[in-house]
């Protein structure tokens, strides 16, 4: 059977290893952590850095293709592999999600609607921002996640501070807007530009990280699901992509895109003909994509590492252990599906798992979802 390379090991790198499986392919995962998700399922773990040449090269010897879980693998390992076999998503389309100037520069140079923003390299470029980026957020171009690397700023002094505290990192400054909620769309574009786009999710977060996603969301899919393919088009993309939206003052504006699957589309395992996952070995491979039609409505609750920690005992046990919550408080819910990625070590914040309620009736899956989360003990704040 034919071996797919896979660059990097979180959890989204799993579920993929999980469904090259079941249509028989094997995967080869690279990955710097010895723990790594992705890599304890794969055929093979190469335990090396992204630019290592020599595991590269491995890569390249022994896949039909490769494709990444991770939007911060370097261009150039991307650019290498590329030589030799299918990189999917490309290197310029993964460059130009990884960068948030050169992501707002494509919204804006192809007509996506986005916050007004300004690219921020120096301290100048602050003092001379418009008015109306105030109030804002700073954001750093490269490498933020999970709200880190952002600042709230409602004046310039502010503005100005945000950026020493970045070190003078390029960053774009962006207007903060009114949001009635979030959205996301993910969708997968083949070889021969077809692309199916699944039911987009309301994305709920709590401190900056994922909390709960429930599909299909408020706002009008077809709109949502139309800038996401032209998005798509215009990256010439290939493979599975997230497009995250805001909706304020009910009009969209894209937020930011992510060049793999997303935790947002985590629901599409449990929910739809075919998964966030299944499509990207799909494209990657050259097999036509799937139904991305929903069969159920469902809600997505993320499981983070804080739960892992006794309330009355803060703190690892003397080996440096933490307790399990008790899965066997979600388990007795019927249309609830468990997702763990036996990550070693939790930590606060740390995406150690999720579950899916479905059902036909999205108020009830979301009635279950909430029930089943106060259950092990996940609080609202
Ligand atoms: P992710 O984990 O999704 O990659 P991130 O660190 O890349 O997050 P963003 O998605 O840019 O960060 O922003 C994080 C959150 O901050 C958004 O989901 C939204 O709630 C809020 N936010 C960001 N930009 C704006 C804005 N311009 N106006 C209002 N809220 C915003
Ligand atoms: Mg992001
Ligand atoms: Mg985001």
């Amino acid at each position: 059977p034919a071996t797919l390379g896979m660059l990097g090991g979180g959890q989204l790198g799993r579920f993929f290893v999980l469904a090259a499986h079941e249509l028989g392919y094997k995967v080869w995962v690279l990955d710097p952590d010895t723990n790594s998700p992705a890599g304890k399922a794969a055929d093979r773990h190469l335990c090396a850095a992204y630019e290592d040449f020599a595991a590269l090269d491995q890569l390249a010897q022994n896949c039909a293709a490769i494709t990444t879980e991770f939007e911060n693998v370097p261009a150039d390992t991307l650019d290498y592999l590329a030589k030799f076999l299918p990189v999917r998503p490309s290197a310029d389309a993964v460059g130009i999600c990884q960068n948030r100037v050169a992501e707002k520069m494509f919204l804006r140079n192809n007509d996506i609607p986005h916050a007004a923003f300004i690219a921020v390299n120096k301290a100048d470029d602050l003092r001379n921002a418009p008015d109306e980026l105030f109030p804002g957020i700073l954001k750093v171009a490269r490498f933020g996640y999970d709200g880190k690397g952002q600042a709230r700023v409602t004046s310039r002094e502010e503005a100005l501070h945000a950026l020493q505290g970045f070190h003078n990192e390029p960053c774009v400054l962006e207007q903060m807007l009114t949001l009635d909620y979030e959205i996301s769309v993910v969708l997968a574009r083949d070889e021969h530009g077809n692309t199916k786009s699944f039911a987009p999710s309301e994305n709920a977060h709590a401190k900056g990280i994922l909390d709960v996603s429930i599909s299909p969301s408020r706002f009008t899919a077809e709109t949502a699901q139309q800038l996401a393919e032209r998005i798509a088009e215009q990256l010439g993309y290939i493979g599975t992509l997230a497009v995250e939206f805001f909706v304020s003052r009910g009009e969209l504006y894209v937020n930011e895109m992510a060049p793999r699957p997303h935790n947002s589309g985590h629901y599409t395992v449990d929910a739809c003909a075919t998964s966030q996952y299944e499509q990207q070995v799909r494209a990657l491979t050259g097999l036509p994509l799937g139904d991305a039609r929903a069969h159920s409505a469902a809600v997505m609750v993320n499981l983070l590492g804080d739960i892992w920690y006794d309330p009355t005992q803060p703190g690892p046990d003397s080996h440096g252990h933490y307790r399990e919550p008790d899965w066997g408080k979600l388990l007795t819910y019927p249309n609830l599906k468990l997702h763990l990625y036996g990550k070693h070590h939790a930590r606060p914040g740390r995406k150690m798992g999720h579950f899916t309620v479905i059902d036909a009736d999205p108020a009830k899956a979301h009635e279950v979802a909430m029930a089943a989360r106060a259950a092990i003990g996940i609080s609202d704040e």
